[in-house]
């Protein structure tokens, strides 16, 4: 087959990076166990591969949101637990038995599909119970937990191994409502008596660095992975997290043009003097966000050059007059460091008004990635 050259753009995911996130995670976590989130195709970096690498470094518990994305595990080797979050549809009940994989439950159809499936598969199947504290997202009311511990209970070939739930703003170390869902975490386990081999767990990346009175038995780790802290960049030190995703890309062409000039689309920015542009081939195509139009930088020779005119579907033009020497065929950061330089996801995140995790799963999802 022929080659097919490579794009201008590259996503670098650094696995070095993850996995000394995790180590750093990992005793953050203490006695709990550790689970990684690898949904959303591992937030942007490849799921197989990051999960490969964490699987490497001794992690034994991974987090899906879909059946499909759990299969696609198992498909690349992955052996240790993985937990389809999201739940499945019943159809898909005997998947589950085929893969050995662990279904999040939360309403009775599934719970009857599983215990068919598994009386057929001749085997025992584990659910995790999801209960709702606060979140209202997935998961059963406080009313329902008896009727759901009854059912399992009659249901041969299934078997309750977890109850867990979900944080709605672990991310604000400031907010009660952590230890508000904790606490109606506490009532549903006390319904459910003290089965000692039950797995609870409710902790995500900001309970598990901020509050480690709620990591339970288990805690599930997903951005702070990928190198990011949950409320953005307060919390970053030295010794801290480390990104894990960069993305260059670089200059095809530089021009001079006259003050009074339109740049882009529309003609948003107006140059205010002779100005020096370098056109770059990234547009919302790759994840670079139409929203970073007239607000959005990079780093060229190590310098911050910001964004003129709006960002195309494939091309952005950039200032680079205060910048010397500037020619095609220049790298440049979009993501990363070049220099003494950063840009974050989360310097990205505020710009457009989102999150790290959005960032990372626009630029990582669609891009070319290259994992080392
Ligand atoms: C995504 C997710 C997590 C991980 O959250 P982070 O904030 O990325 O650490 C944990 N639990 C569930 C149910 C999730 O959906």
């Amino acid at each position: 087959m022929q080659m097919i050259p490579a794009s201008f753009n590259r996503v670098t995911v650094d696995l070095e990076a993850i996995k000394h996130n995790y180590r750093l995670l990992k005793k953050a976590a203490g006695n709990a166990a550790f689970l990684a989130m690898v949904k959303a195709d591992g937030y942007g970096h490849g799921m197989i591969e990051c999960s490969r690498a964490l699987q490497e470094e001794g992690c034994r518990q991974f987090g899906v949101a879909e059946l499909r994305e759990a299969i696609l595990l198992r498909h690349a080797g992955i052996q240790s637990t993985i937990y389809v979050m999201v739940g499945i549809d019943p159809m898909d009940a005997e998947y589950i038995c085929e893969y050995n994989l662990t279904p999040v439950v939360y309403d009775m159809v599934t719970l009857e599909a599983l215990s068919q499936a598994a009386q057929k598969h001749n085997r025992i199947l584990p659910v995790h119970l999801k209960v709702d504290c606060g979140m209202s997202r997935l998961g059963i009311q406080e009313d329902q937990i008896e009727a759901f511990l009854q059912k399992i209970e009659s249901l041969s070939g299934i078997q309750l191994a977890g109850i867990a739930s979900h944080f709605p703003s672990a991310d604000d170390v400031a907010s009660e409502s952590t230890a508000n869902s904790y606490r109606r975490f506490q009532g549903y386990l006390s319904k459910a008596g003290k089965k000692t081999s039950i797995i609870r767990h409710i902790a995500n990346s900001g309970a598990t660095l901020y509050f480690p009175e709620t990591h339970s038995d288990m805690v599930r780790c997903g951005i702070s992975l990928y190198g990011c802290y949950p409320d953005g960049e307060k919390k970053r030190a030295d010794d801290g997290l480390q990104p894990v995703m960069s993305f260059t890309t670089r200059v095809v062409q530089v021009k001079d043009i006259p003050e009074g000039t339109g740049v882009s689309y529309g003609s948003t920015y107006v140059t205010t003097r002779p100005t020096r542009l370098a056109v770059l081939p990234i547009g919302y195509e790759d994840g670079f966000s139409r929203q970073l139009s007239n607000c959005g930088e990079v780093l060229i020779r190590g310098r911050r050059a910001p964004v003129r005119g709006r960002v195309c579907m494939n091309l952005t033009m950039v200032d680079v007059t205060d910048i010397e020497g500037v020619t095609s065929g220049d790298e440049v950061v979009i993501l990363g460091e070049q220099g003494t330089e950063r840009i974050t996801a989360d310097e990205i995140a505020a710009k457009i008004g989102t999150i790290s995790y959005e960032v990372l799963c626009m630029i990582g999802n669609n891009n070319e990635r290259i994992i080392r």
